[in-house]
């Protein structure tokens, strides 16, 4: 259901049980692996969904928002910021350096870094369009198959280091998605061990962004602090992508 055949209450009062069920599966999650629910952030993944969605999750209380597209997200950054809401902005779709500039200007933190010549263009564009250093989560691929974004494990010291020589970024940790056809305990602990890693080197890149509406709650329990939920919340993207 997109959303569009409901008026705007009907919407709100959708996302409102959504929300009210995906926050009461986390908390289970989370009782479960024995941990407090305030160590894992909810990121609501809105891509192809409209800004009036985001202005209702924040209405909500959800304070994170993920988009995959910059033309996308850059738009509904605008309409957010027009409307006079704050959230924070994830990037967490496959980045062409020429977007990094945009990208760079309105997002919190970039999930999608795995490569140097991005971790290049994400620099020198936060050194122009940022005071602040531009948050990066390191996308670790799981299986190797780089095709489908992230780094092989072989290459991720290196990207660690090309990421923490640039002032303007700050490395907060890594994201990944668990492989097509493995099961998700298997990625995820994989996940754990290369988060564990990076924090060797960097001891305040804790964050794991591991988990989607299919495996969340698989993910909370090898320590996810960062779960990226979309259709559970949102709705079926299905009939457009
Ligand atoms: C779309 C997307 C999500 C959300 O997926 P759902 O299965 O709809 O929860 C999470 N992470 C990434 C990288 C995505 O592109």
């Amino acid at each position: 259901m997109t959303g569009t055949e409901l008026t705007g209450e009907e919407r709100r009062s959708e996302l409102a049980a959504n929300l009210a069920e995906v926050r009461a599966r986390i908390d289970a999650a989370c009782a479960e692996a024995g941990r407090s629910p305030e160590t894992v952030k909810l990121i609501a993944v809105t891509k192809t969904f409209p800004a009036g969605d985001v202005m209702s999750l924040a209405g909500l209380g959800i304070t994170d928002i993920g988009e995959n597209r910059d033309q996308e997200a850059a738009a509904k950054a605008v309409a957010l910021r027009e409307a006079g809401i704050d959230v924070r902005w994830h990037y967490i779709g496959r980045l062409q350096r020429n977007k990094a500039k945009s990208v760079a200007a309105y997002a919190h933190m970039v999930h999608s870094v795995d490569r140097p010549a991005l971790v290049t263009a994400l620099a020198d564009a936060a050194s122009r369009v940022r005071e602040t250093p531009l948050g990066c989560l390191i996308q670790v691929s799981v299986d190797g198959d780089t095709s489908r974004g992230g780094v092989a494990e072989k290459d991720l010291p290196a990207l660690v280091d090309s990421v923490t020589s640039r002032s303007e970024l700050a490395l907060r940790g890594i994201m990944a998605v668990a492989p097509l056809g493995w099961a998700p305990e298997r990625a995820f602990e994989q996940v754990a061990a290369l988060s564990e890693k990076v924090r060797g080197a960097v001891p305040d890149a804790r964050e794991i962004s591991a988990g989607m509406s299919g495996d969340f709650t698989r993910a909370i329990g090898f320590g996810a602090t960062l779960v990226r939920i979309g259709s559970i919340l949102l709705g079926s993207r299905s009939h457009l992508r």
